[in-house]
């Protein structure tokens, strides 16, 4: 079989999943990626909060879950990902990019993130994440249909064409107030920046707190027409 083959079989799979699971429990849809995937699944996580990590540490112990460092981040977001790691049942795994800031502020100026955010999401989120999950065929993600208008389809299970993976997204029909329960019912970590006026954390260069009623990415690169770091395009 080739691997064009075995690649078009896996996206069926993911594209029937996606539909089987549509109404299935957040629960149900990481058991069936941990029976599918094993160990060649992972959970990504920004380190908002521990939400899916902790869902998916009920299903399947000592789970991956993959944090993307890219060296912009607040104290806050680290402090967050090391605490999860001190006291979830999980396996965290740090990715960084191939420069360090100082070294990407050398090659191509400082503050490209204001100058060209799409070449400093290149360099510092999708690079590293590409790298990263290349050991994994399915991952994990946090995505909500109620996030924004660019994540209002996002399926339970779909198909990621760029990386020829299969993506997981398990609270997709969540709302906020869901999250809101699961976080008081099971003391799961959250970013303590969500207390402080940010509704969705990033890098601290490009995220700012949101007024009441704006929408919960509204404070990701504001002003910049960019919405999305071109991890989940
Ligand atoms: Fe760079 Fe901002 Fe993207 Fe972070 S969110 S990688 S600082 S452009």
């Amino acid at each position: 079989m080739t691997t064009t083959q075995v690649h078009g079989n896996v996206k069926e799979l993911a594209e029937r999943a996606g539909r089987d699971l549509e109404h299935a429990s957040a629960p149900d849809v990481l058991r069936w990626a941990v029976e599918t995937f094993g160990k060649k699944f992972c959970v990504t996580s920004s380190m908002e909060d521990a939400v899916v990590a902790h869902l998916a540490s009920r299903v399947a112990p000592g789970v991956d879950v993959v944090f993307l460092d890219t060296g912009y981040h607040f104290e806050e977001t680290i402090g967050t990902r090391d605490a999860v790691e001190a006291v979830m049942d999980v396996n965290v795994i740090t990715l960084t990019p191939r420069q360090s800031v100082a070294e990407q502020d050398a090659e191509y100026g400082p503050k490209l993130h204001d100058r060209d955010p799409d070449l400093c999401c290149a360099l510092r989120k999708v690079k590293p994440l590409q790298q990263g999950l290349t050991s994994y065929e399915a991952w994990a993600t946090g995505l909500r249909r109620d996030e924004s208008p660019t994540r209002a389809n996002t399926p339970v299970v779909g198909w990621d064409a760029r990386r020829q993976k299969v993506k997981v997204s398990p609270i997709a029909r969540w709302t906020q107030a869901d999250v809101d329960a699961y976080v008081a019912e099971h003391g799961v970590l959250t970013n303590p920046l969500l207390m402080d006026g940010y509704a969705s954390v990033g890098c601290a260069p490009c995220t700012r707190r949101v007024a009441e009623g704006e929408d919960a990415r509204a404070g990701r690169w504001a002003g910049r027409g960019k919405t999305e770091c071109g991890l989940h395009g």
